[in-house]
């Protein structure tokens, strides 16, 4: 990956090392993902930790300014970019003789490790994909450290001179947390801010809320912070530009559930939704709302999904026939695949990519003699939409299928 994958009008994930300062004693470690260190008089408080080999630099980090001790750590979600840094923080406190930091998460935390480890070859499967991670290295954490202390709703914690006030808001995960410190009127997110169109949706996960993503932001905004720290990319320093920056997600979040509650209320089924809802150029245009991981798209199917079931309005899809069966029927009205794959060559030459690898599929799965011509000429369409591809996410999902089909070429 290049040295930061800056697609939209700023760096969402940064592979640069950058430790923001800011008078009052809070700092910002800007890595893959963030991590908040927030320095008093008592001791340190850090809010999300990264991934697991972010673990020795956070330490590096934090002791260039202070040897006071960490007395807590907060996971803001239990993402694997998140709340995995843990072990390297607890080895400093035995190395230093210091107390045992407490960690704190939201109670629905331990619960997410637990199907975590009870998922472990999915997750590193779906993550290898989602984040194109190579073969020969780990794709997602194998070693967790439970919150000693989890809360409900809110949790305040008095700190030297400031107050931690820990508030739970599901967005990007069930278990979201976002901190507010009213003495410097600072928040920290976690992933319920990041320069991104808002990652609902995503197309390999469970469910994520859109409404009450919109609701915490709103929450924020009444707040009026002048400095907010977001789970990836830099910070935003002023009240105004928060405000902007928070409440343009919260009306676009908002604006797409209520077009997918208007649409479920006319009668309209997911496909026609799909292809029917709006993304007014405001938000098109913004660069809050970058396309660049989340998609307007993938929020809406996570809309779909968190209100309505899977059964998609057509009767012969409640018990479909298998794919193969169709396209044997479909190849043999069209006078066989080489006919199909002439017609998505076409397709495929006016840039019609979509539609050209709907056709391929059925040369694909109906047909075992044109396979290798069908597999090559759906990796050159995949590689042309990769490339204009502006998601991180399906983008990858493009070069995946391409890996996926040149192993298959190979055999
Ligand atoms: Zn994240």
């Amino acid at each position: 990956m290049n040295e930061e994958t800056s697609l939209g009008s700023m760096p969402l994930f940064s592979w640069t090392e950058k430790t923001h300062h800011f008078e009052d004693g809070t700092h910002m470690l800007q890595l893959f993902s963030n991590i908040c260190m927030v320095e008093t008089s008592e001791g340190v408080a850090l809010f999300d930790v990264g991934l697991p080999f972010h673990g020795d630099q956070i330490v590096k980090e934090l002791r260039e300014f202070t040897d006071n001790p960490v007395l807590y750590i907060i996971y803001g979600h239990g993402h694997a970019d998140h709340a995995f840094g843990t072990e390297a923080i607890l080895e400093d406190a035995r190395e230093r003789n210091h107390p045992r930091p407490k960690i704190v998460a939201h109670k629905n935390l331990p619960r997410r490790f637990d199907r975590y480890q009870r998922m472990l070859p999915y997750h590193e499967r779906i993550n290898r994909i989602q984040f194109g991670i190579p073969e020969n290295i780990p794709a997602f954490p194998w070693n967790y450290i439970y919150p000693d202390e989890v809360f409900d709703d809110r949790l305040v914690i008095p700190l030297g001179e400031i107050t931690l006030e820990l508030h739970h808001a599901r967005g990007e995960t069930d278990d979201h947390v976002w901190m507010w410190i009213p003495e410097r009127k600072t928040v920290c997110v976690s992933d319920l801010w990041v320069w991104s169109c808002p990652n609902v949706g995503n197309p390999f996960k469970v469910q994520r809320y859109a409404l009450e993503w919109a609701e915490a932001l709103e929450e924020i905004i009444a707040l009026s912070p002048s400095l907010m720290l977001p789970g990836h990319g830099s910070p935003l320093e002023g009240s105004e530009k928060i405000h902007e920056a928070c409440s343009t997600v919260a009306r676009a979040l908002r604006h797409l559930d209520d077009q997918v509650v208007d649409m479920l209320n006319q009668g309209m089924w997911q496909e026609e939704i799909l292809h029917s809802f709006q993304w007014p150029e405001e938000f098109a245009s913004s660069p809050y709302l970058a396309p660049i991981y989340g998609h307007p798209y993938f929020v809406v199917q996570a809309l779909l999904r968190q209100y309505h079931g899977w059964y998609d309005g057509n009767p012969s899809h409640l018990f479909p026939a298998p794919s193969a069966e169709i396209a044997s029927a479909v190849l043999e009205l069209a006078g066989g695949a080489q006919r199909i794959l002439k017609k998505a060559m076409e397709a495929e030459k006016n840039g019609e990519y979509k539609l050209a690898l709907h056709l391929l599929d059925f040369a694909l799965d109906g047909d075992t003699q044109h396979r290798e011509d069908a597999l090559r000429l759906k990796v050159s369409i995949l590689e042309k939409l990769a490339e204009k591809e502006r998601s991180l996410i399906a983008r990858n999902i493009y070069l995946g299928g391409i890996r996926e089909i040149s192993k298959q070429l190979e055999q």
